[in-house]
This record gives C-alpha cells, sequence and structure tokens, in this order.
C-alpha cells in the first residue's frame, strides 16, 4: 500500500472515511512519476544517431538508415523499426532489452529479429532466449547471426557490417558499417564500353570493390588495437563509450576495462571521422563537467565529439540543421527527437559536414 493509501485506510479505520476532508487529500497527492527520458538524438547526415546510453544502466543506440540498433540494454519502441540488432558484449545495460524486441518486432507484424553477436556469446543468448520459451509457453523465432573476428553480414544492398574483437570484462565485439562499391580498375577507366563489354566477355576482372566506412560502433572496451583498424580510424561517424572523466579514475577505467576521457583524448589525435558519439557516461558524471574535460585534454579536437545524451546540444544542432536547411522550427519545436513530435519543413538539402 503506498502512503496515500495508508493514510486513507488509517482515517477510514477511525471512522473517519466520510469525512476524509479535500485538503487533507491534498495535503496527501503525491508527486506524479518522473517523466521518462527521450532518446539522445543528433542527426549527422546523411544518418541519425539515436538512443540511450548510461553506463551501467542501459545502452541502445539506433541508426535507422542503416537498420541496424548497436545493443539493446532496453528496447524504445522506435527500435523495433530496425531489423538488424548487433550486441558488442553480455552485460545486462547492453543486452536487458534483446528478447523483447525479438518479441515485440514479431508481435507488431515487423519479422524477425536479426541478432548479430561475436559467436562467443552465442550459446548464452540461445539460453537466454531459450528461458522465453517456458516463462511464454511460446516460441519467438529468432535469426542469430554469429561473427568471428573480421567476419561480416549484409544489412542492406552493399552495405555489411563486419565484426572485430574489442577488449572489455566480458568477450566483446565492436562493429563496422562499410559500403561496398564496384569500380572500374583504373586502368580500364578511359576505355569505351564495347572494349569493356569485350574483356568481361573474355573472364578478364575489369573491377575492383572499394570499401567505404560509414560508421564504427566500439561498445564497451578500454583502449585496444581496434581503435586504430583502418575501417574505425576512417568511418564517417564514430561511436564509442567514454565512462571516466575524472583525472583519479584512471585506475577505475582500467579494472572496468573501460575508455577514459585521455584515452579519447589521444584517439581523437588520429581518427579521422566528421563525428564522434561519445556515449556510457555515468549518471553521476554531469555532462558540462564532461565536455570541460574532454576539452582540457584533447583542445580543439574535441570539438568533433557529440554527447550522446546531450538533449541541449542534441536540440542546438538540430534546430540549427532545419534553419541552414531552409526548412522552419515549429515551436514549441524539437521534443528530443524523432518520435517527439518536432516537426520541420524541408527547404533546400541539409547541409553536410555538420
Ligand atoms: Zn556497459
Ligand atoms: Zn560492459
Amino acid at each position: 500500500m503506498d502512503e496515500m493509501s495508508v493514510a486513507v485506510f488509517a482515517a477510514h479505520q477511525a471512522g473517519e472515511g466520510e469525512g476524509l476532508r479535500l485538503t487533507e487529500i491534498c495535503r496527501m497527492i503525491p508527486k506524479p512519476p518522473p517523466r521518462e527520458g527521450s532518446l539522445g538524438f543528433y542527426f549527422i547526415p546523411p544518418y541519425r544517431v539515436q538512443g540511450f546510453s548510461v553506463a551501467g544502466e542501459v545502452t541502445t543506440i539506433q541508426v535507422p538508415e542503416l537498420d541496424v540498433c548497436f545493443d539493446m540494454g532496453q528496447c524504445p519502441r522506435a527500435a523495433l523499426a530496425s531489423k538488424y540488432c548487433a550486441i558488442s558484449h553480455g552485460h545486462m545495460d547492453h543486452v536487458g532489452g534483446l528478447a523483447y524486441y525479438s518479441s515485440q518486432r514479431r508481435f507488431q507484424g515487423m519479422g524477425d529479429a536479426r541478432i548479430v553477436c561475436d559467436a562467443r556469446i552465442a550459446p548464452s543468448i540461445r539460453r537466454m532466449m531459450e528461458g522465453f520459451i517456458d516463462l511464454e509457453q511460446q516460441t519467438t523465432p529468432y535469426e542469430l547471426i554469429e561473427l568471428k573476428e573480421n567476419d561480416q553480414v549484409e544489412i542492406k544492398n552493399n552495405i555489411f557490417l563486419r565484426g572485430f574483437y574489442t577488449e572489455h570484462t566480458a568477450p566483446s565485439m565492436g562493429y563496422a558499417v562499410i559500403e561496398k562499391r564496384s569500380k572500374l580498375k583504373p586502368e580500364y577507366v578511359d576505355l569505351p564500353q564495347e572494349k569493356l563489354k569485350e574483356l568481361k566477355d573474355r573472364g578478364i576482372e575489369i573491377t575492383r570493390t572499394l570499401e567505404i566506412p560509414l560508421l564504427a560502433y566500439l561498445g564497451d572496451t578500454q583502449p585496444c588495437a581496434a581503435l586504430l583498424r583502418p575501417e574505425v580510424l576512417t568511418a564517417q561517424i564514430v561511436i564509442c563509450e567514454c565512462t571516466f572523466f575524472e583525472p583519479d579514475h584512471k585506475e577505475r577505467a582500467k579494472v572496468g576495462m573501460h575508455m577514459h576521457v585521455d584515452d579519447v583524448a589521444e584517439w581523437l589525435g588520429v581518427l579521422q571521422c566528421q563525428a564522434l558519439v561519445l556515449c556510457h557516461v555515468s549518471r553521476r558524471t554531469d555532462l558540462m563537467f564532461a565536455r570541460k574535460r574532454l576539452y582540457e585534454v584533447a583542445g580543439q579536437k574535441a570539438e568533433k565529439a557529440l554527447f550522446l545524451m546531450d538533449y541541449k546540444a542534441g536540440k542546438a544542432r538540430y534546430e540549427r540543421q532545419v534553419i541552414e536547411s531552409g526548412g522552419t522550427l515549429e515551436r514549441p519545436g524539437f521534443r528530443g527527437g524523432p518520435g517527439g513530435g518536432g516537426g520541420f519543413r524541408r527547404g533546400a538539402p541539409t547541409r553536410p559536414n555538420r
């Protein structure tokens, strides 16, 4: 029984049930429940990066344009739209919503979930999903795609998800999303169509495959070789954790096998990305402080870092993008990202490199 029911019950027992005065009830009225947070949101043309991420509590980061969600600590409604869910490791804050995601996709008629994971944790994921068969007395079909180092799966036409090992306190995997484009080999570029056809008919390979790294998601990791993989260094967008910001928390970062702000600062020196989206900041860490610390250690290089859960910065950036694209903001406008009701009318296409 909650506080108010107890009071009403006590009053009733004392024979005051009928006479309980309105003012007394008003005094007992509890606060409404806290509003559930909106998704963190950034538009990094042409991709949206949206989701939740708080260290130890939840990480779910969706890139709608790529049909993929990275990790599923909880499953917000928007995440259901992603056909693929790539799991970085088995900690509860990264897999807690996985069974729900799979079951809801099925329930909503959105097709079977495709779960991508490190082959080392696949048996455990399967066992977790099996547990729900007993509980629910029904089976949720899903596809489990197991990757080993450098394995890849095609998630959209010519777009691949490649797995690579990272280093954390549990077996962990990061992912790169790579677009493969077929290009003529340089020696054939100037040849006329008929000549090319002739070469092709003779069985000569006239094209080569170009790999364009679109995005990299590192999950929970300590600084490791994966951070320097070419497809990570050259990805347009990099999403990575940064759990510790205090100068004297380096040891904690080491023990938990997480990134410290000093590691991120050093890495920023070699990352070529347009935007580094930082996630997995702890609830105790004030985001203003986090940004200040990053600028202290990384200087101007910190400019390309975006904190996923910084709603204010996300909102300001989005509104600037809308205005620059020739659209108009509808007041009250942005209410915390897509699904929040913040609409805008489009004008000219949004400028890239924002
Ligand atoms: Zn975590
Ligand atoms: Zn973890």
